[in-house]
This record gives structure tokens, C-alpha cells and sequence, in this order.
């Protein structure tokens, strides 16, 4: 696989990582807890190996949390703006990156919903909706 370097940051810019690759998965996360921490329909995640992954600045500004019930499932996000930011799988064999914090294309797109059961009740597909390029006018 093509080598692509891409970073990433938080939104107020604090955090700077960088990725030199991918796993060859990226994917829309539909579980309740991608749903809770994002705060929206699905996480969209790269999956990195942890030697394809490094902080370029800010790393002591990211907070981890991993909760006590999950084998898989971690997360991270910055100390000041609350970005949702890369994390280590519990079994440490992969680094899972929250594509929109990324500030490039990574060279890979999403290509399937995982957990789709546990969509939202309300989730409805974003090709399936309107698109205007602005705020529309009511
Ligand atoms: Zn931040
Ligand atoms: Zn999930």
C-alpha cells in the first residue's frame, strides 16, 4: 500500500498528530457509545497501526478514557476544546482515528456501517437528505 502522510489536529489547534498509513479500514461506527461521544449519528474511524501513528504536538493535552466494561472500545479527546482525538484499542494493536479531525484526505474512504443495528432510531443517511452549500434560507 501507497504511503500517504496525513495530519490531523484538534479544533482549537492544540493537538497535532500525523498518520503514515491505515489498516485498510475506515468505516462508519454506528454503537451507542461512537453515537454518545460523538455527539452525532455515527463516528467515521481510520483504523492506523500504532507504529503508522505519532503526536506532533499537544499530547499532554489529551485526555483518555477508557471505560471498565469494553474490550475494544477507548476514547480521547482534548483537554480544551473537547475534539474528539485518536486512541489506542485496548489490545494496543491499533490506534483508532476520528476522520474528521483529520485535515486531509487520507488517501482511503469509508466503505461500510458497522453496529448498523444500533443506528440511531432517527438516523436517516446523509445522501438521503437535501444538500445546500450555505445555511438555507427558511
Ligand atoms: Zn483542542
Ligand atoms: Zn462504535
Amino acid at each position: 500500500m501507497q504511503e500517504v502522510k496525513v495530519e490531523g489536529s484538534c479544533l482549537c489547534g492544540n493537538i497535532k498528530y500525523e498518520i503514515t498509513g491505515n489498516l485498510g479500514i475506515f468505516q462508519y461506527c454506528h454503537c451507542s457509545r461512537c453515537r454518545k461521544f460523538t455527539g452525532s449519528a455515527h463516528a467515521a474511524n481510520l483504523l492506523v497501526l500504532p507504529n503508522q501513528f505519532k503526536w506532533l504536538k499537544g499530547e499532554k493535552e489529551v485526555t483518555r478514557f477508557l471505560p471498565n466494561e469494553t474490550k475494544h472500545f477507548a476514547t480521547a479527546f482534548c483537554n480544551n476544546c473537547g475534539s474528539s482525538m485518536p486512541w489506542n484499542a485496548k489490545s494496543g494493536k491499533s490506534v483508532v482515528i476520528p476522520a474528521g479531525s483529520l485535515d486531509e484526505h487520507p488517501g482511503i474512504e469509508p466503505f461500510q456501517n458497522i453496529f448498523f443495528e444500533s443506528r440511531a432510531k432517527w438516523y436517516k443517511a446523509a445522501s438521503d437528505l437535501p444538500e445546500y452549500n450555505k445555511l438555507p434560507k427558511k
